[in-house]
Order: C-alpha cells, then sequence, then structure tokens
C-alpha cells in the first residue's frame, strides 16, 4: 500500500503517517457542546473526522476513536469571558443542565446516524472526568498556574511557543480574549472556574480551588491523555479551534507531560461549512439542521455528499441549489448501483482482483482527497462491460467502506423522503398516477388531466420520461 499523507497544521506541512503505536491508529476529535442542536457546519467536522477514520481503518490500522461530549465548561466565549453555555440554555428553558444534555446529545447521535458516521470507540462524556481533571489541575498548578478570585488560570508564558498553532495572534485573536482582573497575559485562560460567592450552580464540584467547573481546554487535555496515552496520533477539529483551544490544549500538555511535546503527533482541522443565508446562526428559528434538510426532502447522505465534494481544509458555501445537485448527483450514484448489481448478477463468479484498489488509495491517502475519489468512484460506476461487473462491484464496496455513502444499501425508495410540509402521501401519489395511466390507457384525458392538475395543487411534479427514473417529485 502507498504511503498515508496528512496535513498536520502544527507544522503547515503534508507528513507520511506513521503511527506511535506499531499497527494503531489514535484519533480524538472534539465533541459538541450538548447545550442546542448542531448545525450543519457542525456535522461537516465529524464527517471529515469519519472520513480520516475510514481511511486508518482502510489501511489496516486498529482505530481507536474518541469523540467528547462537552455537557459543562464551554463559555459562550472561547476566551473566559461570558456565561457557560450550558447553565445558560438550562436557564432559559427552565431545565436541568442534565435534561438540556442528554436532550441535545441523542439529537446529536441521530445526525450522526443519519449522516452514516461510525460510532467511535468511545462517546466520553467531560463530566464523567471532573476527578481526573482535577488531579491534571493539581499535577500542574505550582508550575504553570496562579489562582485569582475568579479561578485557576494557566500562564501561557510557563510553557515553550505558547501559541505556535495558531501561528500568527492576529489582532482579532487578541481582542477576543477578554481581559479578566489579575490575569498575567492576555492569553492565559482559566483550567477552573470557581462558583462566585453566594451563588449556586447547577453543576459544580469541590476542588482545592473551591467550589465550581473546569475550564473547557482542560477536558480536551484529560479525556485525550487518559483514554488515548500521550503522545497519541492524531488530534481533529475545526479550524477554529487551532486559535485558542487547542494552543491551550497543547500548552496544558506539555505542561503535564513536562516535554515539547504537544501531547499529538498531528493537529487536523476542517475548514468551515458557510452559509450566506445566516441560517446556520443557532439563534436564528429556522437555522440549518440535518433534520431541516431532511424536512425540506432531502437524504441527509446527499449533505455527506455534498460535504465530500470539497476537500476537508476548503472552505465549503452551502447554497439549496448545491445540495440539490448533491442529491441529484447522489441519485445517479445509486441507480447506478441498482444496475450493477444486476449486471454482476448475470456475470455469475468471476475472480476479482484488487487493481483498482490502488486507484483508490491514491485518492484518500493524498491527505484525504475525497473529490477526487469521488471522480473514481463514478469512473468505476460508469464501466458498462458486463464481465467487468464483478470487479466493479468489489471496488464500489471499498468505496462504500471509505466514503461511508452506503451506495450498496440505499435503493431508490430510500432516497424518496417526503418533506413535512406535503400534503399528500407516498401511496396517495403512487395511487394517483396509476389512476392517471388508466385513463391515458382508455383516451380519457379530460380525467388525466384533472389528476395531474389535483397533484399540482398537491405541490407535486409528475416528471413523465425523466432519465433518472423519477416519476415524481415533491416540490418544496
Ligand atoms: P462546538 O459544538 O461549537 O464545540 O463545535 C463542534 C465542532 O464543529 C467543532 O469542531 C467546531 O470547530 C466545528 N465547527 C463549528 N462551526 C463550523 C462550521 N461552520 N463548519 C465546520 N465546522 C464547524
Ligand atoms: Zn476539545
Amino acid at each position: 500500500m502507498s504511503d498515508l499523507k496528512l496535513f498536520n497544521s502544527l507544522t503547515r506541512q503534508l507528513e507520511p503517517f506513521q503511527p506511535v503505536h506499531p499497527g494503531e491508529a489514535r484519533v480524538y476529535t472534539c465533541g459538541p457542546t450538548v447545550y442546542n442542536y448542531p448545525h450543519i457546519g457542525n456535522m461537516r467536522a465529524y464527517v471529515f473526522a469519519d472520513t480520516l477514520g475510514r481511511v486508518l481503518s482502510y489501511k489496516g490500522y486498529k482505530l481507536t476513536h474518541i469523540i467528547n461530549i462537552t455537557d459543562v465548561g464551554h463559555l459562550t466565549d472561547d476566551a473566559d469571558a461570558g456565561e457557560d453555555k450550558m447553565e445558560k440554555m438550562a436557564a432559559e428553558k427552565a431545565q436541568s443542565i442534565w435534561d438540556i444534555a442528554r436532550h441535545y446529545t441523542e439529537a446529536y447521535w441521530a445526525d450522526i446516524k443519519a449522516l452514516n458516521i461510525r460510532q467511535p470507540t468511545k462517546w466520553s462524556i467531560a463530566t464523567d472526568y471532573v476527578p481526573q481533571m482535577i488531579e491534571f489541575a493539581k499535577s500542574i498548578a505550582d508550575k504553570h498556574c496562579y489562582e485569582l478570585e475568579s479561578g485557576l488560570y494557566f500562564d501561557t508564558s510557563t510553557v515553550a511557543n505558547y501559541g505556535a498553532l495558531a501561528r500568527a495572534q492576529t489582532d482579532e485573536g487578541e481582542s477576543r480574549i477578554e481581559a479578566v482582573e489579575g490575569k498575567r497575559h492576555a492569553a492565559d485562560f482559566a483550567i477552573w472556574r470557581k462558583t462566585p460567592p453566594g451563588e449556586k450552580r447547577q453543576m459544580e464540584w469541590d476542588s482545592p480551588w473551591g467550589k465550581g467547573a473546569p475550564g473547557w481546554h482542560l477536558e480536551c487535555s484529560v479525556m485525550s491523555g487518559d483514554l488515548l496515552g500521550f503522545p497519541f496520533d492524531i488530534h481533529t477539529g475545526g479550524i477554529d479551534h487551532r486559535e485558542i483551544h487547542h494552543p491551550n490544549e497543547i500548552a496544558q500538555n506539555q505542561a503535564f507531560c513536562h516535554s515539547d511535546h504537544s501531547g499529538a503527533r498531528f493537529w487536523m482541522h476542517n475548514n468551515f461549512l458557510v452559509d450566506r443565508t445566516g441560517k446556520m446562526s443557532k439563534s436564528a428559528g429556522e437555522f440549518l439542521r440535518v433534520q431541516l434538510l431532511i424536512d425540506k426532502g432531502f437524504h441527509p447522505l446527499a449533505y455527506r455528499l455534498m460535504c465530500l465534494q470539497a476537500h476537508y481544509r476548503s472552505e465549503l458555501e452551502f447554497s439549496w441549489e448545491g445540495l440539490q445537485a448533491a442529491f441529484t448527483r447522489l441519485k445517479r450514484m445509486v441507480m447506478a448501483v441498482e444496475k450493477l448489481k444486476v449486471a454482476a448478477e448475470k456475470a455469475g463468479h468471476v475472480d476479482v482482483n484488487r487493481q483498482n484498489a490502488i486507484g483508490i488509495e491514491n485518492t484518500l491517502f493524498d491527505d484525504l482527497n475525497t473529490a477526487h475519489a469521488l471522480t473514481m468512484l463514478e469512473l468505476c460506476l460508469s464501466g458498462n462491460q458486463p464481465s467487468l461487473a464483478p470487479q466493479r462491484l468489489a471496488d464500489l464496496k471499498d468505496f462504500d467502506d471509505l466514503l461511508g455513502l452506503n451506495l450498496l444499501a440505499l435503493s431508490r425508495t430510500d432516497l424518496r423522503i417526503r418533506p413535512k410540509a406535503a400534503l399528500i402521501t407516498e401511496e396517495e401519489i403512487e395511487a394517483a398516477l396509476a389512476a392517471r395511466k388508466e385513463a391515458r390507457a382508455n383516451k380519457d384525458f379530460a380525467r388525466s388531466d384533472a389528476i395531474r392538475d389535483d397533484l399540482i395543487a398537491k405541490g407535486v411534479e409528475v416528471m413523465d420520461g425523466d432519465p433518472l427514473g423519477w416519476d415524481w417529485r415533491i416540490e418544496v
């Protein structure tokens, strides 16, 4: 097999992947803060991490993948200003934090499933690790931290090259770090936040620094180190984390390990999904969630395909037209696979070789070039030599393992999702179309037109002779 090359944000270079433990790959992915539904931009981060995991598994590594669930500690501002996101939402909804966390964790897991993202080895829940966080903080407190009234702060000047991952500390980056009175350096951050005197938080723990809650950066250092051991192979997250969250994790890891190494060999970041409509903001009423796409009649894997069409390090712009185009592409693939299965069956048993595997590797082992892999996949589907059908079907299995589009299992019917706002069911549409066919056969065109008009009034577009074989579509 060829080498796997990955872009390391630490060096800003492509590097060959060499595992820390021979034959293994240990990956940690920063998970969601479960104070609200994830938007589809958040889910791009997990499609990326999933693709990475699939490629590592395909290459034969025993994969240990951890994704955390942040249910405490993440403030409304990535620096130390603002409120705890979980506390704030719980207060707004007048619910317990635990109920909020459970509800949104389940919603997140539903999106994970809908996007065919593989289950990680473990979901690590931040509140399960608070004693370990306190131990970690205790072990670095003397040399690297100082106490203020509001909490225990990490002194970023005590480690070598603080912030190297972020490279340029932009003006914007600096100004986002609000001054907490008494902080020695603007970039210093809380690793333990004390509950202010006279207040009671829903989530608080005793610690040597008083009652309070852990800082968000501390969580990821502790869970990744505990579950994967320092150093581990790859730490992933969205590109925003390259600026504050990950530099702070790295600083803590350096302090904890008494070393310059960052805790992980590779730090990898996906770029953002951006949208001009402003609907990705969670504060907007109908914001862009996977469920909204489904409600509008899109299959969620069309969104996965949309993500895979772009390189993970490029910004990707969301538009409904773009999603529609990805959905059509997915439909074409599913139809081609249906044909391929029939052809392979007809060809009977043929020995298959793994020649094409090299081509697949060349795309994905090149820093996960999914866009190129999709072109190869379509090439594989477009062949029409009957004797090669079993070979192509075997290649398709590799593509499915690597890209997670589930093409071998999907059927056309699965892709036909009725928009939530639709006024008519699939069965009613099929019955109306059968009646229309009969009317036409009887040359009763008045009736056939009336049926069609009725369908149009209910938002159904009748697509006679559609080259993709879709007889109808509900307009959204
Ligand atoms: P959060 O729940 O805010 O911690 O975010 C979860 C993950 O989504 C993190 O890895 C973020 O970096 C990532 N993320 C946030 N917004 C976007 C976006 N618009 N596009 C891609 N990834 C994002
Ligand atoms: Zn994290």
